[in-house]
């Protein structure tokens, strides 16, 4: 298996003093680690090759010691007054805007989380538009969902991305909304096909967890119970809520490419033609860059025949191998029968 370098390896090679061209020639390159090369081939060709990752963040840095459940009040409200927690309300804020707009969003509906402590948390606030939040809305639970700081009161539904917080450890940040083809998908019970686009793949791995009312317990059990090998969870007749091991932008884009994805799926479904999907080969380079990425996905270790999943889907769309593959060796002999029956009657029709 070839290794697969993300731009950070080719940083890390850059910073060495190494040529990282040399060490990527045999290398799956991811498309952020074959910009990575690019700049640095422009830069030496420039003179001005930099022989380490001199980026420097200007944001404020989190506390020194990470804070929790139990942490003094005093603690608790100097942290969330702080210039990194305003950082912080200010991206949700952002992100609320960008759902709002690009209508994933609608009445107060859909919030965000993000991680703040070893079991704390940083969430939206409840009866307020997502495209209109200011940062002193925001709010500061724990992961029961007691609220200690913001002058709002907390969103309901904060349990279930609590509940994905405990479940996964990984999780920083958590993003729900109600884009309309990605719940057209969930209302219809129907995990989007697979094997069509490649960021779908690499960045998103769906599955459905079942209806339940909204902000109940037991709906965030259902979600959770999926997060270990899925980080976009479609909602039965609600939404989709995700997480990531990144930020809440990260969070955010496995919005955005699950709605675009389930919108392309219904326009490729209209065109009349069967689709052309891309062959296991190629789905296994995708799930390669996906592992490296840190993403998880319930294919990772398959071989390259049971990779295709998407028998079930039904408008027009066939996987490049047989999807599903199960070990029954010939047919029961009732059905063996009743097949060779209704043949025999087709042809016999066709011969008339
Ligand atoms: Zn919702």
């Amino acid at each position: 298996m070839n290794t697969v370098f993300t731009a950070r390896d080719i940083e890390a090679i850059i910073a060495t003093g190494a040529d990282p061209s040399a060490a990527a020639r045999d290398a799956v390159l991811t498309p952020s680690a074959r910009d990575a090369l690019r700049d640095y081939a422009n830069a030496r060709k420039n003179g001005t090759a930099k022989t380490s990752n001199t980026a420097i963040s200007t944001s404020a840095s989190a506390p020194a010691k990470p804070l929790n459940s139990k942490s003094p009040k005093a603690e608790l409200d100097a942290f969330f007054n702080s210039a990194y927690c305003q950082g912080l309300k200010e991206q949700l804020c952002d992100i609320g805007r960008r759902m709002w707009q690009r209508e994933y969003v609608d009445g107060n509906g859909g919030n965000l989380a993000i991680r703040v402590g070893e079991d704390i948390a940083l969430c939206t606030p409840t009866l307020v538009s997502k495209g209109f939040m200011k940062p002193e809305d925001m709010c500061l639970v724990d992961f029961e969902g007691n609220q200690f700081c913001g002058g709002k009161k907390r969103t309901s539904e904060i349990l279930m991305h609590l509940q994905i917080m405990k479940r996964q450890p990984r999780a920083v940040a958590t993003a729900h909304c109600h884009p309309p083809y990605s719940t057209g998908f969930a209302v219809a019970g129907m995990a989007p096909p697979t094997c069509m686009i490649p960021e779908y793949e690499v960045f998103a791995s769906v599955a459905i967890a079942p209806y339940r009312t909204p902000g109940t317990p037991e709906m965030g059990q259902l979600v959770a119970d999926l997060v270990d090998k899925h980080n976009t969870i479609l909602m039965a007749n609600h939404g989709v809520v995700s997480w990531s091991h990144n930020s809440i932008e990260d969070a955010y884009f496995k919005m955005e490419i699950l709605e675009a994805y389930c919108r392309t799926i219904l326009v490729t479904a209209q065109l009349g033609v069967p689709a052309k999907t891309m062959t296991p080969p190629q789905l296994q380079d995708l799930l390669k860059i996906k592992q490296s990425l840190g993403i998880p996905d319930p294919r990772h270790g398959l071989k390259e025949c049971e990779l295709c999943d998407n028998a079930e889907w039904r408008p027009g769309v066939q996987c490049a191998v047989p999807a599903t593959v199960p070990a029954i060796v010939g047919l029961d002999a009732d059905a063996e029968a009743a097949v060779q029956a209704i043949t025999s009657q087709i042809l016999a029709q066709l011969n008339k």
